[in-house]
């Protein structure tokens, strides 16, 4: 199976400049973009137009996008303690949700499979009014959000694989069933939200799947939870558009994450997706996926190239294990339990959805 897979490249995300010893840096991306070069003939490349501001307030208060105009030109200053920015971070950041918007499109338009936004800033952790844990825009949320209104999505499912909780996204669609938020992440880990009892509230009671890991997990344990908590979801949700939050930072190289994942899971989670994606129907979902952390430039990029190796086609299977280590079988049980009485998932034997 290789799918149509599109990407979005452009040399303006590294004006966005965080001073030397921040580790969301320029780095990252041009390492990315340079084995790019090696897949130009397998991807459609993308160069991605500003967000209009009608677009970015779909998600963000005006107040919060006024805040990020007045950085425009400015020296290097600070919108959270941990999120400087410099005279072109703005541009950056629009042009993070332009492209996804693009990405977007092609999909809808059935031109690509498969988009992922290789930009910066990343946005998970931003919220409707504020920036911080080095976000700007949320730009994953203004995807669905773009997504919803311009095509008329019904059912977005949003998977939150960086090692951080995404508490921008959690907050932003907590209360909307249109979009289903799942999410593995270390509590112990910035911003400390995202407890196994986050469910959603009122219209999206239940359509939030927060899932706090345990540290020494390996690959294996990762794809038997992914197995037995993310095929239920997508086999009782039926996601129209599949939308991946995808920072690498839980990888054992990641100087920030603390975790022992290799780059293999994420070719390995992202085989998951396409033959759960194969398997939910008609048309098959698209799957989206835009940058969020891992700060090792090295183990960021062979990341990246396995999620885009499984996506055009190279041989990469699940192996989905029976069984995993007893805290992972415990964590598995629990959140099953929690979810079971709101009647979204529909749990199915892995590998198989019905
Ligand atoms: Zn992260």
């Amino acid at each position: 199976m290789n799918l149509r897979v599109g990407i979005t490249r452009d040399d303006r995300f590294l004006e966005h400049k965080t001073g030397h010893f921040h580790p969301e840096h320029p780095k990252r991306l041009s390492e990315i973009y340079r084995m790019i070069d090696y897949y130009a003939d397998r991807l459609t490349i993308i160069s991605p137009k500003p967000a209009s501001v009608e677009q970015v307030e779909l998600v963000h208060t005006p107040a919060h996008v006024n805040r990020i105009l007045k950085t425009a030109e400015q020296r290097i200053t600070s919108l959270a303690p941990d999120t400087p920015v410099s005279a072109k971070s703005y541009l950056a950041a629009w042009l993070a949700v332009g492209g996804c918007l693009q990405g977007i499109d092609l999909l809808m338009e059935n031109t690509c499979d498969a988009f992922f936004a290789l930009v910066r800033p990343p946005g998970h952790h931003a919220t409707a009014d504020r920036a911080g844990g080095f976000c700007i825009f949320n730009n994953l949320a203004i995807a669905a959000r773009y997504a919803a209104a311009r095509y008329g999505i019904e059912r977005i499912l949003i998977i939150d694989w960086d090692v951080h909780h995404g508490n921008g996204l959690n907050d932003i669609f907590h209360e909307d069933g249109g979009i289903y938020y799942y999410s593995t992440h270390d509590l112990m880990l910035y911003p400390y939200s995202g407890p196994m009892e986050d469910t959603g509230r009122g219209a999206g009671a239940g359509c939030t799947m927060n899932i706090p890991l345990v540290r020494d997990m390996t690959d294996d344990d990762m794809v038997y939870l992914y197995a037995r908590t993310l095929l239920p979801v997508i086999a009782g949700y039926k996601p129209q558009l599949i939308m991946v939050a995808a920072g690498f930072d839980a990888h054992a190289d990641d100087p920030v994450g603390h975790h022992r994942f290799s780059e293999l899971l994420y070719g390995r989670i992202t085989r998951l997706l396409m033959d759960a994606r194969e398997a939910a129907g008609t048309p098959a979902p698209p799957l989206f996926f835009t940058l969020e952390g891992g700060y090792d430039p090295r183990s960021l990029t062979r990341s990246v190239h396995a999620v885009l190796s499984a996506l055009t086609g190279d041989e990469i299977a699940a192996l989905v294990p029976e069984t995993a280590s007893d805290d992972v079988v415990a964590i598995v049980d629990a959140v099953l339990t929690i979810h079971r009485p709101y009647g979204v998932i529909h749990e199915v034997i892995p590998g198989v959805i019905q």
